[in-house]
């Protein structure tokens, strides 16, 4: 059996302070969690979140990590860094990176394979954009990131990643993809990893689906078959409310 994984992408928000308090709060309201739970903090907030987490079963993750293990990159982080602050999981090629930085397949491979390198766990994001899914093209872009992103991965390296199917519009706008249509294209992802690496590696694989996940919308998006976890953001910065989607409750 898989173990579900939820984890929390803060994004750009909380300072030390913040991340203090709110992960005191969150610390006792997810220990019973049945899924694994991982928060994805600033750079800026990491030791102050190993901290807080200490001794709990929250696991700490960062949301980018450089692909050269050290160097002439001003204002880059690389994953020896990450490890050194106990930081396990690691956020790559979210959508913002994508849309704002300039992030391509090409560099997200390369961020993958380092991250690997360096003993962190990838969290790869693909999805598409509103005008991609408008003009029927959701399929062809997911295949086409998941190619790219693990060009050169190994099999014996899969069971350190997990995927996150996070479609842009539904990103911070409110708007959820039906759990259905999420079940599906997670399906299509599944089935281009199956394509890759063999039905047992690809079935393996957990696949997150993000994009306005919620303390109302958890339960059903957990209880799709291909839906192995969720990557909140929004939600993720309250703890009664991340807390919920961490107990989510499965719908038979
Ligand atoms: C995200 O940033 O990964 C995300 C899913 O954001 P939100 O939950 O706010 O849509």
């Amino acid at each position: 059996m898989k173990r579900p994984i939820i984890a929390g992408n803060w994004k750009m928000n909380n300072t030390n302070a913040g991340t203090k308090a709110l992960l005191t709060e969150l610390v006792p309201l997810v220990k019973d969690a049945k899924c694994e739970v991982v928060v994805c903090v600033p750079f800026t907030d990491i030791d102050t979140a190993r901290k807080a987490i200490r001794g709990s079963n929250i696991k700490l993750g960062a949301q980018n990590v450089h692909w050269a293990p050290k160097g002439a990159f001003t204002g880059e982080i690389s994953a020896e860094m990450l490890r050194e602050l106990k930081v396990e999981y690691v956020l790559i090629g979210h959508s913002e990176r994508r849309q704002y930085f300039g992030e391509t397949d090409e560099s997200v491979n390369a961020r993958v394979k380092a991250a690997i390198d360096g003993g962190l766990k990838p969290i790869i994001c693909v999805g598409e954009t509103l005008e991609e899914r408008e003009s029927g093209k959701t399929a062809e872009v997911v295949i086409r990131q998941i190619n790219g992103a693990f060009k050169d991965i190994e099999k014996y390296d899969l069971k350190k990643i997990v995927v996150a199917y996070e479609p842009v519009w539904a990103i911070g706008t409110g708007k959820t993809a039906t759990a259905q249509d999420a079940n599906d294209t997670i399906a299509v992802i599944r089935k281009a990893l199956r394509k890759l690496y063999g039905k047992t590696a690809a079935n393996a694989m957990r696949i997150q689906y993000g994009g306005s996940m919620n303390a109302k919308n958890a339960d059903e998006l957990m209880s799709m078959k291909e839906i192995d976890g969720g990557l909140i953001g929004g939600a993720s910065l309250k703890a009664a409310d991340f807390a919920r989607v961490v107990n989510y409750q499965e719908i038979q």
